[in-house]
């Protein structure tokens, strides 16, 4: 029987791009460009490889997330996904990471799966929460923050870096895991990927397809609210030495002066 793979993937602000908060202090999200969060990438590069050493294996890429979100699916499509899941919803605005995976889990449900893969964290929420709400949703087993990530005979197994030790963890399937990004470089689109992309499946669910209520999503279903957001002021130009004979004396006593020696 196929293996089912779903690969959790963000489409986030472009974080070289400049952010600003709407008025009600949820990140505006028209005012700049996205992309696939780039640590969503390893997650499909894993899935990718899991799949090419399975027989028989389907990897569907799934994203809740505004109508440009489908440029992140597109971009996965394009590295080797085989279809995609867009959740869309105008009620999903404010949503918060326990709402967030709460869709996750009811659309992966309906997909089907064996096996989730998610990245390790966001690039712009960075809370690192989404893999274990959904594991714990979905009633399954999580192993996170994966280097390394093989499935065998029915079991997932992966290798975690601490600090200190290296662990080995396996699993049953069906599971969710989430990889790091020391799990291996991300493949680039090729010309024949992108092309191929464009006639993928992706089909669109909203809060209805998902049998979820607009209160139990969006800034009314949030948990946590944002109170205030203030702007970071712009960075001001550095202090330029010109070395005359002194610059190494002139960047010792800077260093000093900062407590950095
Ligand atoms: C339209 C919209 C508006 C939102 N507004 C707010 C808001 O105002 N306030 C707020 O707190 N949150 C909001 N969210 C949710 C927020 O953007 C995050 O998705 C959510 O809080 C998860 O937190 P995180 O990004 O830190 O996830 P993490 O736990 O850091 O993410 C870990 C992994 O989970 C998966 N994942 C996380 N989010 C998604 C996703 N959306 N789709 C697919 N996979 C995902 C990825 O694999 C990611 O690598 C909004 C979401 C949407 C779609």
């Amino acid at each position: 029987m196929s293996l089912r793979i779903v690969v959790t993937v963000k489409y986030v602000p472009d974080a070289t791009g400049d952010r600003h908060f709407a008025d009600d202090l949820t990140v505006d999200r028209d005012d700049v460009d996205g992309l696939l969060s780039e640590l969503d990438e390893y997650a499909v590069e894993q899935a990718l490889q899991i799949a090419e050493d399975a027989d028989d294996a389907e990897v569907t890429v799934l994203t809740v997330g505004p109508e440009d979100a489908k440029d992140a699916l597109r971009k996965a499509l394009s590295m080797g996904a085989d279809k995609a899941i867009h959740v869309e919803d105008d009620d999903l605005h404010g949503t918060d990471a326990i709402g967030t995976s709460l869709v996750l889990a009811k659309a992966i449900e309906k997909a089907g799966y064996d096996l989730v893969i998610s990245g390790m964290a966001s690039t712009d929420g960075t809370m690192g929460v989404v893999p274990a709400l959904l594991a714990e949703r979905l009633g399954v087993p999580q192993v996170t923050l994966l280097s390394e990530v093989s499935v065998e005979d029915g079991t997932v197994k992966g290798r975690r870096d601490g600090d200190a030790a290296s662990e080995q963890l396996q699993a049953s399937l069906p599971a969710v895991v989430s990889v790091t990004d020391q799990s291996g470089e991300a493949r680039y689109p090729s010309f024949k990927g992108i092309m191929a992309a464009k006639k993928k499946p992706v089909q669109s669910w909203d809060l209805e397809d998902l049998e979820i209520e607009a209160e139990e999503v969006g800034l009314e279903g949030a948990y946590t609210t944002v109170d205030a957001a203030t702007e970071r002021p712009a960075r001001t130009a550095g202090t330029i030495v010109k070395d005359e004979g002194e610059g190494g004396k002139q960047l010792a006593e800077f260093l000093a002066s900062q407590k950095f020696i």
